[in-house]
């Protein structure tokens, strides 16, 4: 992995601000680390407090308060999982974590409080619960963040699923291409080009200053491969809910070859209440984008419910 930054004061020198001023909370650096890779410094904007991509990666002291309805497994995930490592929760689609480790840690993450160390990925016991589940189609890789693996093991397990006949799909959801771009390597791209499976590749992306041209280069080649790619959002209070935000984030992604796909209502996990956006806010801010844009550029606005046999639309 690229060089990570760990150090908030080296965090606040480059950005020339300080702990008070961000908001900073060494309490909740302690419940769930500051990381973000050192190249995404450069996308920050300097002595500006509420820059989109500080907020979304500073322990702030907001995390602290308690609020109602926040827990610490939002959508329920521990009770999908037939073996570890693996979750089956939607009719054909099969989600592998593949690691718990990320390049960066977002405050809002839903997984920020999963147990990934009681949830070992066994290989093994996934290649043969897949091998025995005709019905699954669709493999997912997640995590963490899939892209933070090695290129070796990636290769390993893509072969032991394309060996598995009745699997037809494989997405990648991964953050990492927009956060490291440079993960994307002529090896990466050989793989998912690969005609075994049809391949999408669904990035993380919050904000169009996100999307440098180092990214919008470094997906080209996927694009060009014939990967699919998708882009899902979570509507985060201060980052993202504004409709011109949102416009541009849309047009941005488009620029960059990738559709929308998603908009996430903040799944409502504890430490992340500062960043809800109320669903009469959200469902405004969508009609908003409907209004203005074409219809491909508007993402679904989805929110996910326990329990329901899909994510549901706001
Ligand atoms: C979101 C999700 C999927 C994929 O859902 P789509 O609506 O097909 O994007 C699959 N499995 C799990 C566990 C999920 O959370
Ligand atoms: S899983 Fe995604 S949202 Fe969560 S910390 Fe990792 S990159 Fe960020």
């Amino acid at each position: 992995m690229a060089s990570q930054i760990r150090n908030i004061q080296t965090l606040l020198d480059h950005l020339e601000l300080t702990a008070e001023q961000v908001g900073f909370s060494e309490q909740a650096a302690k419940d769930f680390a500051l990381q973000l890779p050192a190249s995404l410094l450069q996308r920050i904007e300097k002595r500006n407090p509420n820059d989109p991509i500080l907020l979304q990666i500073l322990p702030h002291k907001k995390e602290m308060l308690q609020a109602p309805g926040f827990g610490t497994d939002p959508v329920g995930e521990s009770a999908y999982s037939p073996v570890p490592g693996l979750l089956q929760k939607y009719p054909g689609r099969a989600l592998l974590i593949l690691t718990g480790a990320c390049a960066i840690n977002c405050r809002y993450c839903f997984r920020r409080h999963f147990p990934y160390d009681e949830q070992e990925p066994s290989l093994e016991q996934a290649i043969t619960w897949l091998n025995e589940h005709d019905d699954i189609h669709e493999v997912i890789w997640s995590g963490g963040d899939p892209l933070t693996l090695s290129q070796r093991r990636l290769r390993h397990l893509y072969d032991r699923l394309a060996a598995i006949p009745h699997l037809k799909r494989l997405r990648v959801h991964s953050r990492q291409p927009i956060v490291s771009p440079d993960c994307i390597t002529p090896e990466l791209v050989d793989m998912l080009a690969s005609p075994r499976f049809n391949t999408s590749l669904v990035v993380h992306c919050n904000h169009a200053s996100e999307l440098t041209d180092e990214v919008a280069r470094a997906l080209l080649p996927l694009r060009h491969a014939g990967v699919v790619l998708l882009n899902q959002s979570v509507l985060l209070a201060g980052v993202n809910d504004d409709i011109h935000v949102l416009s541009q984030l849309s047009e941005r992604l488009f620029a960059c070859g990738v559709l929308p796909y998603y908009l996430h209502q903040l799944d409502k996990v504890q430490g992340a209440a500062h960043f809800a956006v109320s669903d009469e806010r959200a469902l405004a801010l969508h009609h908003a984008l409907r209004d203005s844009l074409s219809g491909y550029l508007v993402p679904k606005l989805v929110v996910e419910r326990a329990g329901h046999p899909s994510k549901v639309p706001l």
